[in-house]
């Protein structure tokens, strides 16, 4: 495959021609963060996996799917590496200067994964006290931003409540519904109301205006004929099943 890629790409480059549009679309993201996105055993899994796939059928084009670190992910459709970037992306000012967003198919925000035994009452209590986040989201910016202190940086949600479960921050940030897996099963922990109102989006290269239709026509439709909520609800219980495993 990479072979016959450079081989193409040297062609175009030879006859001085474009290269070709791909035929497959690309999606990147980070499976850990269920029900968005999860392993289902080396499958990745979840609601923006749909909606990607959705996106290539309308296209007409193949799918496929990777799965890197949050961080990375925003980058890949940057460098070009891949077509969409869905991973339960909050829009935000500062990411719309690097990349385009679709409209958003998400309502959501972050919360705070505490132990009943350590109430979280509200915010003033974070104050100057150990918070694990997962690297590179608005849970994050939350804690450097708001709060203007450092958080205990995890590779994900599971990560960062496996911290708090070992004492080793007294409370997590992280985006609702991830949260809620986390702590499905979990006596010991809860959850509190949204500390922030956040909508999820696909991110995409600049200056792909097609594409861009493509997706924000995708949304629209599964919106209007029930798939996205029958796939928030399916893989909210596939997601819940695996964490109860
Ligand atoms: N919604 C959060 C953000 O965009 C977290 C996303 C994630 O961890 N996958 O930063």
């Amino acid at each position: 495959m990479k072979k016959i890629a450079m081989f193409a790409l040297a062609a175009s480059v030879l006859c001085g021609c474009a290269p070709k549009e791909s035929d497959t679309v690309k999606m990147i993201t980070e499976a850990t963060f269920p029900p968005y996105e999860f392993l289902r055993g080396k499958e990745i899994a979840g609601i923006d996996v749909e909606i990607c796939r959705a996106v290539a059928q309308k296209l007409g084009k193949k799918f496929q799917c990777e799965t890197v670190d949050f961080d990375s992910v925003i980058p890949a459709v940057i460098s070009g590496k891949a077509d969409l970037a869905a991973a339960g992306i909050t829009v935000t000012e500062d990411r719309k200067k690097n990349v385009d967003f679709s409209d958003p198919y998400v309502k959501t925000g972050i919360v705070v994964v505490y132990k009943k035994s350590n109430p979280f009452k509200d915010r003033d209590q974070l104050k100057g006290k150990k918070i694990g986040v997962q690297s590179g989201t608005t849970s994050e910016t939350f804690v450097t931003d708001e709060l203007k202190q450092e958080p205990d940086r995890s590779k994900s949600p599971a990560e960062a409540v496996a911290a708090l479960k070992a004492g080793r921050v007294e409370f997590v940030i992280a985006d609702i519904d991830p949260a809620k897996n986390c702590v499905k099963g979990e006596e010991e922990l809860a959850i509190s109301d949204f500390i922030t109102s956040e909508e999820y989006a696909v991110a995409i290269k600049k200056g792909r205006p097609e594409l861009l239709k493509a997706i924000n026509e995708t949304i629209a439709e599964i919106k209007a004929d029930g798939r996205l909520e029958k796939w928030v609800k399916e893989f909210t219980e596939e997601a819940d099943k695996l964490k109860e495993k």
